[in-house]
């Protein structure tokens, strides 16, 4: 079988992988969680028309000619707070003093900012008009009685958190987690609780691994570590197929000590495929479990182990959970230097993102190799090159794959004085 692409092999994972059952949580554990149902308003908010400003409730044809020489003069007839329903009807040369929230009482169009007022006895004096149907929230502006809010799929953040607070969603459905155990293997790791040998190699895929799948929200199970031999393969193996995902790294290219292939044959596994078109992470396998465990065999080399985790474990453990969007968002940014393709490979390259006037640039992080676990440490996303590129020229627009390191930036946002 020739190699899958890149789109191919995210294809094959995603039929392969199914969303797993909902669960009922309390509204406060349930950030990060993925809805499992659209959820309607029970309720209009504004529940009626309201003020958007501590100001005056009025009718725009009486003060549009007011201007800084021309004061115009309304009588003040009501003072209405929130929480309270007005109960003048305000008519021609008259106004109710508002409070921010109250309901607008009958015979208005506009609100005005008490800052821009001037109040006079039982009067009140208007110098520049505002815009006509001005600070007022209109009923329904936020919530709309029984029109879906949230569509099934729906991550929950902070700021729908607290629409399903409005709406009294004490009780959010949400979809299952999937339980993940991770496995390293390979004779020559040593595991971060034993002393350093130099002769060895520190198991870094595991803890980031684990890392990556507590970032998406999952809890892992980490397997420890595997002999390159068939009998402790088998034994851990075996063990990482009572999970619905099973995350093996290294031993699955095609080396004489690589003993994951054979192993999970044996084991009665269905293979879909071993290998995708791309650089870093060239041996990659997918395969499924009659009880129904989706089984990864990741690349041993680091780097390529958490590449091809984003492109493949992420997207799969997000359909996984039931979320509307499976992939990390991409941005069209400028390249800073002439960037080699990997000729019928779809390159990952390690970049970081800076800002210039023009938008964002993106530069490599250094050496690329797929053991240079520093290039992705340090890195803000993937710069994707296609595999039919004939390389790339400085200046030219290139895609990049946010990762985590974008989050934050030293900088205030409007850190500017009013
Ligand atoms: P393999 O795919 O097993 O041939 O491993 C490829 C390279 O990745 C070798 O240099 C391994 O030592 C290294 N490697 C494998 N597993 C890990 C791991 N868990 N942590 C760090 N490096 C690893
Ligand atoms: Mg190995």
């Amino acid at each position: 079988m020739s190699d899958f692409s890149v789109t191919e092999a995210q294809a094959c994972i995603l039929q392969h992988v199914q969303r797993l059952g909902v669960e009922t949580v309390a509204l406060h554990d349930s950030l990060d969680r993925v809805l499992a149902e659209d959820v309607a308003a029970n309720r209009n908010h504004p529940p009626y028309d309201v003020s958007a400003m501590d100001g005056y409730a009025l009718r725009f044809t009486d003060i549009e000619m007011a201007n800084p020489e021309v004061a115009m003069r309304l009588t003040v007839v009501d003072d209405i707070r929130a929480g309270q329903m007005p109960q003048v009807t305000i008519q021609q040369g008259q106004a109710a003093r508002i409070m921010t929230g109250a309901p607008t009482p009958m015979g208005i169009d506009t609100v005005i900012r008490i800052e821009d007022t001037q109040a006079d006895g039982d009067d009140v004096l208007i110098l520049t008009p505002p815009k006509q149907g001005a600070n007022i929230r209109p009923l329904g502006e936020n919530l709309k009685t029984g029109r879906v809010v949230f569509k099934q799929g729906t991550m929950i953040t902070p700021g729908v958190l607290a629409i399903l607070a409005m709406v009294k969603k004490k009780e959010v459905p949400v979809f299952s987690k999937p339980s993940v155990a991770i496995l390293s293997t390979g004779d020559e790791l040593e595991d971060i609780d034993e002393p350093i040998d130099e002769n060895k190699i520190p198991n870094a895929n595991s803890h980031a691994l684990y890392a990556q799948c507590k970032s998406l929200g999952i809890e892992a199970t980490l397997l420890g570590i595997a002999k390159d031999n068939a009998q402790d393969l088998k034994t851990k193996l075996e063990e990482g197929l009572k999970y619905d995902v099973l995350l093996a790294s290294g031993g699955v290219s095609v080396g004489h000590h690589d003993f994951v292939r054979p192993t999970l044959e044996a084991l009665g596994m269905t293979m879909h495929f071993w290998r995708v078109a791309m650089r870093p992470g060239h041996p990659l396998a997918f395969g499924t479990s009659e009880q129904g465990t989706a089984i990864f065999g990741l690349p041993g080399n680091p780097v390529a182990s958490m590449v091809c985790f984003e492109q493949f474990v992420a997207p799969a453990l997000r359909q996984i959970m039931g979320h509307g969007k499976l992939y990390r968002r991409t941005l069209n940014v400028r390249l800073s230097h002439d960037l080699k393709a990997a000729s019928g490979r779809t390159l990952f390259v390690r970049v970081t993102l800076s800002s210039d006037t023009e938008g964002y640039v993106a530069t490599s992080t250094g050496a690329q190799g797929s053991g240079v676990l520093m290039s992705m440490a340090l890195a803000d996303g993937l710069l994707l090159v296609p595999a039919d590129s004939e390389g790339l020229r400085a200046g030219e627009m290139v895609t990049v794959q946010l990762l985590q390191g974008m989050d934050f930036q030293a900088e205030a946002f409007g850190g500017f004085n009013e």
